[in-house]
């Protein structure tokens, strides 16, 4: 028997909806463990989900046999030690002036230092809202090389993809990105490639789906058999996205379905894939702990590639070698949570973080430290 989900109001203020949709959680849970005797684990790929989870206290309502395991989906969790490393060369480069958002300033390269602290020792780096200030800064800076550090996902690349476009369109020659965009896509491949860890469901990206659509997943619903619910940001959102994930997994269907059908269309945005088509191409990229994925990131194409600013300062690329001892890379494949982490904590906070799950509003060490598992 089909049974359709009765969750999804995005309200979480309302504590009878709340109430009845854990129950409903519960019920189908134990149902499904009963005729399999496997813990059901999810995995929510967004940084911003793992953030939400964390912060309404959700987690302590669910059954022991439902797992949530964070994936990687948190932009700074996912750049490699090699890129943060060159990222730090460039500047240290006397007449650059780096602009970033704010989770970069943070994040530690091999040698301890991070953009904070070399701002600290002089450096001009400025932390921006959007890339578009970057422009202004590099016509107000003739003399100087403007760079923006360009990390992210599709929700990103789009703005990066638009500042480009008209840095070009107005010969800003003093203004470079470093393209290190991932995608969400290949990353799910590279999650499901690992058997040892079985993910039994995906709460996907809203923010990226917008760009990209919800038909982007077809292929883990179709090939690999694994039910999906793009969800939005609300508490009520969540549960609503596991409470279709299990009664996907009750009828025994694997299929792309959207609870954020407010802002998603199986198409996504049309304008924003067509700017990034036209700016950037598909590449290989370096994701942290996991080494490179094929066709899993974006750098700048043929006819925009003058605004790379690892080619314009010849800076090689660098192995990467994790901090000591940070699990972070388990902990984005879902292979560990951050209490598995002996640093977490104790040598490892906030304030003075080892890895960068610790340091980004969106990593799952942020989000345990803060608001407890
Ligand atoms: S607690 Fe710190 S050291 Fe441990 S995994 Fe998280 S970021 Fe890395």
């Amino acid at each position: 028997m089909k049974v359709k989900n009765k969750f999804s109001s995005p309200l979480w203020n309302d504590s009878l909806l709340a109430s009845n949709a854990f129950k409903e959680i519960k019920k189908l849970v134990s149902q499904i463990y009963s005729e399999t005797g496997e813990t059901i684990k999810f995995m929510e790929v967004c940084g911003t989900h793992t953030m939400a989870i964390a912060a309404s206290g959700m987690r302590k309502f669910f059954p022991p046999e439902l797992k949530m395991l964070s994936g990687p989906g948190c932009p700074v969790c996912v750049t490699s030690q090699g890129d943060i490393d060159r990222i730090l060369e460039i500047a240290a480069i006397e007449d650059v002036i780096i602009t970033t958002f704010g989770d970069m300033m943070r994040v530690k390269g091999s040698l301890g230092r991070d953009l904070h602290s070399m701002r600290e020792a002089g450096a001009d780096i400025r932390v921006l809202y959007s890339p578009l200030d970057a422009l202004r800064i590099a016509s107000e800076n003739k003399n100087k090389k403007i760079v923006f550090i360009g990390v992210g996902f599709e929700t990103t690349a789009p703005i990066i993809a638009q500042t480009v476009f008209h840095a070009h369109d107005k010969k800003i020659n003093n203004f470079f990105i470093t393209p290190l965009f991932k995608l969400v896509p290949p990353a799910l491949k590279a999650v499901l490639s690992n058997d040892r860890h079985k993910i039994s469901g995906f709460i996907l990206p809203g923010h990226v789906s917008v760009i990209i659509g919800a038909k982007s997943y077809d292929f883990v619903a179709r090939k690999h058999k694994v039910p999906c619910v793009v969800a939005g940001f609300e508490p009520m959102d969540i549960i609503s996205g596991i409470n279709m994930l299990l009664l996907q997994i009750q009828n025994g269907a694997s299929k792309v379905e959207t609870e954020y059908f407010r802002a998603v269309k199986m198409e996504g945005n049309k304008s924003a894939q067509a700017i990034m088509k036209k700016v950037f191409k598909i590449a290989s990229a370096q994701w942290r702990a996991i080494g490179s994925i094929e066709k899993s990131g974006l750098i700048l194409s043929d006819a925009f590639k003058r605004f790379d600013a690892f080619k314009y300062f010849k800076i090689r690329h660098y192995s990467s070698k994790e901090p000591k001892g940070c699990i972070c890379g388990k902990i984005i494949m879902g292979q560990a949570l951050p209490e598995d982490c002996r640093f977490f904590g104790k040598k490892c906070t906030p304030s003075d973080a080892i890895g960068p799950c610790m340091v980004s509003s969106e990593g799952a060490c942020a989000a345990w430290f803060k608001y407890g598992g």
